[in-house]
């Protein structure tokens, strides 16, 4: 099959998909021939989204959904896969910086909001799409974890965003190991910077600024091109997780970083 039409016939749900990584992945899955899928709190955006894919030939659907909200969580997936009749791919994607501060600074509904979206809310969507994967005898799971789920650099205070990004890439595993007897395949997608959205809505706070290591990073913070990657790069990589391109990869993490992390 030509590269451009890689996952005809698919049908993906992506959750938060109205913006950055989500919303390129989304758009590249659909002219790649997928049917997509929209799980996101703000709908208004991934209904921008879910035009572009429109006025461009494809198909597409909105659930307005927050990951975090078990019932909401399941009718949004019942919804899309009632529209298009069957379920291949989930990228798993949603998620929030929250507020990064220091461990006493930091309120317990702002750790339970950061660990609720990213790991909750990444469970709760393997959990409610995982029965109608198996019906397909296969399928893609793709979650969005990042690099610092593993290597702590230069981001003092993002304690529970941290703990979240780790927390998926174990679920991760424990669900590929799961998964496999039905040829289902789960991998993380571990980004650096990228260009999104995602810093307008982090709080961080005066003593998580304080308290921040001085690194000095050599000319340039990112070794490959001198600065942040692009949500369409991600995207490329998460198309092929999400084809049979891939189908001897699972259970893994991959990072997407420019080797920022080796800094
Ligand atoms: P973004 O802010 O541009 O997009 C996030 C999307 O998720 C938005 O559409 C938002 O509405 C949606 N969302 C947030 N909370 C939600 C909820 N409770 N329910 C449903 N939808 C929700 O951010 P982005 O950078 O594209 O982030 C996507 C993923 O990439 C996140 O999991 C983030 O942690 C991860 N990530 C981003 C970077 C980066 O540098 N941008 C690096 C590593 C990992």
């Amino acid at each position: 099959m030509h590269a451009d039409k890689l996952l005809e016939g698919k049908v993906a749900i992506v959750t938060g998909g109205g913006s950055g990584i989500g919303r390129a992945s989304a758009l590249d899955m659909a002219r790649r021939g997928a049917k997509v899928g929209f799980l996101d709190r703000t709908p208004e955006e991934a209904e921008k989204v879910k035009a572009e894919i429109e006025r461009e030939g494809g198909e597409a659907w909105v659930a307005a959904t927050d990951v975090s909200d078990a019932k909401a969580v399941e009718q949004g997936i019942n919804e899309i896969v009632e529209r298009f009749g069957r379920l291949d791919i989930v990228f798993a994607n949603a998620g929030i910086n929250g507020v990064w501060t220091t461990l006493e600074d930091m309120e317990v509904e702002d750790w339970d909001q950061t660990l609720g979206i990213n790991l909750r809310g990444t469970f709760l969507t393997l959990k409610y799409a995982v029965p109608h994967l198996k019906k397909q005898a296969g399928g893609s799971i793709i979650i969005t974890s990042s690099i610092n789920g593993n290597r702590i650099f230069n981001n003092t205070g993002a304690t529970a965003y941290s703990a979240s990004k780790a927390g998926q890439v174990a679920l991760m595993k424990m669900a590929a190991l799961e998964l496999a007897p039905h040829r289902i395949r789960v991998n993380a997608v571990c980004p650096g910077a990228i260009e999104t959205n995602i810093d307008d809505n982090t709080e961080r706070t005066e003593e998580a600024e304080q308290a921040k290591i001085p690194v000095e990073y050599p000319e340039g913070s990112h070794p490959l091109a001198g600065k942040p990657g692009k949500a369409a790069q991600v995207a490329d990589l998460v198309t092929y997780l999400a084809s049979d391109l891939a189908s001897h990869v699972t259970g893994t993490d991959i990072y997407i970083d420019g080797a920022e992390s080796l800094l």
